[in-house]
């Protein structure tokens, strides 16, 4: 059997890695696992595990290194994770990183770091829309919905993430360059990162992206 196909698109909160993960995982087909989206769904249950990360989130500071690692560990233990995952907003701390790095041991991961300007973050964000239903990712200026406040995927409601309001903006940037900054140093000395352009289109990025990737394996 080939060897599973890790990727880990690093980069600043809104640097464009949760829109890229999604096409990056239909084009490959393999699952999109977004640490993010697996503590939203806790939080929309009223998990034990969503009751304890909510203020965390709320404030813009990462949720402690143990709740993260044991939530990931779970999720790609299942079995749609077998031939690979793309990983999105995982690992963002070095405990994390070297937690991850011994349970892949022999299997080199793929890490695209998004490098993208605070002001263009700050600027996305501000106009970010986020479909209640499927988690889709538009825009008010740069991805306008065809109709009004609806996703253009599913139709429900497209609502403002409330850690996009600007003030935990700032305090999610300033804790990724804190925290999440010094895994682009510590995968390029593993050789393992590549750069990757954000600033530009969706399209252009995709196009970017893929070019950095090793082309398909036959099944
Ligand atoms: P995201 O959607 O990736 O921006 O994540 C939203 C929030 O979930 C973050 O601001 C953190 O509070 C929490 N979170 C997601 N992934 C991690 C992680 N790998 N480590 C710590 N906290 C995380």
């Amino acid at each position: 059997m080939q060897r599973p196909f890790v990727i880990i698109l690093l980069g600043a909160p809104g640097a464009g890695k949760g829109t890229q993960a999604v096409r990056l995982a239909a084009a490959r087909g393999l699952p999109h696992v977004s640490t993010g989206d697996l503590f939203r769904e806790n939080l929309k249950l009223e998990t034990p595990l969503g009751k304890q990360a909510k203020g965390y989130m709320e404030s813009g500071w990462l949720v402690p290194d143990e709740l993260v690692l044991d939530m990931l560990f779970a999720r790609v233990a299942r079995p749609d994770c077998v031939r690979g995952y793309v990983l999105d907003g995982f690992p963002r701390t070095l405990p994390q990183a070297q937690a991850f790095g011994e349970r892949l041991g022999r299997i080199e991961p793929i890490v695209i770091d998004f490098v993208v300007r605070d002001a263009t973050i700050v600027e996305r964000a501000a106009g970010r829309l986020t479909c209640k239903a499927c988690g889709n990712i538009q825009h008010a200026r740069f991805a306008p919905p065809r109709v009004a406040g609806k996703c253009d995927r599913c139709s429900a409601e497209l609502v403002q993430r409330p850690d996009d309001a600007p003030a935990v903006v700032t305090e999610r940037l300033r804790v990724y360059h804190e925290q999440t900054q010094p895994l682009v140093g510590y995968y390029q000395t593993a050789g393992v990162l590549r750069e990757l352009d954000g600033e530009q289109s969706p399209e252009a990025v995709f196009r970017s992206l893929m070019g950095l990737l090793p082309p398909q394996e036959a099944a």
